[in-house]
């Protein structure tokens, strides 16, 4: 009887085993859309992988679901339909949560704060964002800087595929001020000399992953990972890291 119960439990820890070795061959892909031009959150390393605080977020919350992180870099006007259509399980991509995006995807929960703030030249005579009427401004195509560079009167809008191209316009005098998100405007600035964030911030936001509508299953899991990134102190980790306080 004491034989046949270690046969039993032999062959049941076998089965397990051969389960398990199957299970770490098959984790499945949990797809990212992203633009991996909006440093700190997602750009391209020394060695061309793609890096930053989404990339990280993702890879815990892959991890956190026994999932395979996959990243496919694409222009950020695209990612909504990536996630619409399936070709992408969530994009992360700093991306806002925006009543007008609500129609079309789901948001997860929050995880960061931004502002819309404005670069200028040096010098230059704008000084709030009020001072943007009538004037040439440089966004990136898609983003809430260009949604709201939209309704800033009688401005000529120069819409971008990257946001350092539209830093580069505003270095040439090409354009009169970049609006863009507050920590990709901080790297930027660093990286040329001659301009600088003013003082008051254009918007308030709040980014969030978008999420196939429907695909609630998804949804929670993501959700559930973010909560749990957040209570252990990893997500304020992994901000650290990239982002220094002033
Ligand atoms: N936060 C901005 C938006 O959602 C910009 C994001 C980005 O350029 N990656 O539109």
């Amino acid at each position: 009887m004491k034989k046949l119960l270690s046969v039993v439990l032999v062959a049941a820890l076998g089965a397990s085993l051969l389960v398990c070795a199957g299970c770490t061959q098959q984790k499945s892909d949990l797809v990212m859309a992203t633009n991996a031009e909006f440093p700190p959150y997602e750009y391209h390393g020394d060695d061309g992988s793609i890096i930053g605080i989404d990339a990280e977020i993702a890879q815990a919350i892959a991890d956190e679901m026994g999932r395979n992180l996959v990243i496919e870099d694409m222009n950020f006007d695209s990612i909504l339909a990536a996630v619409q259509s399936g070709k992408a399980d969530m994009g992360v991509a700093g991306m806002t949560i925006t009543e007008d995006r609500l129609e079309s995807v789901d948001f997860s929960t929050p995880y960061a704060t931004a502002a819309q703030v404005i670069i200028v030249k040096e010098g230059s005579d704008i000084q709030t964002p009020d001072d943007l009427a009538g004037r040439t401004i440089g966004v990136q195509l898609g983003t809430t800087g260009d949604i709201y560079a939209d309704d800033i009167e009688d401005a000529t809008i120069e819409r971008f595929n990257k946001g350092f191209e539209a830093v580069q316009a505003l270095t040439q005098d090409k354009v009169d001020a970049v609006i863009i998100d507050n920590e990709p405007a901080k790297v930027f600035v660093a990286q040329n000399d001659g301009i600088k964030i003013i003082d008051e911030a254009f918007t308030y936001e709040e980014y969030a992953i978008a999420i196939k509508k429907g695909n609630t299953d998804l949804l929670n899991d993501v959700n559930a990972a973010i909560a749990k990134l957040q209570e252990s102190g990893e997500l304020q980790k992994i901000v650290d890291k990239y982002i220094t306080a002033e």
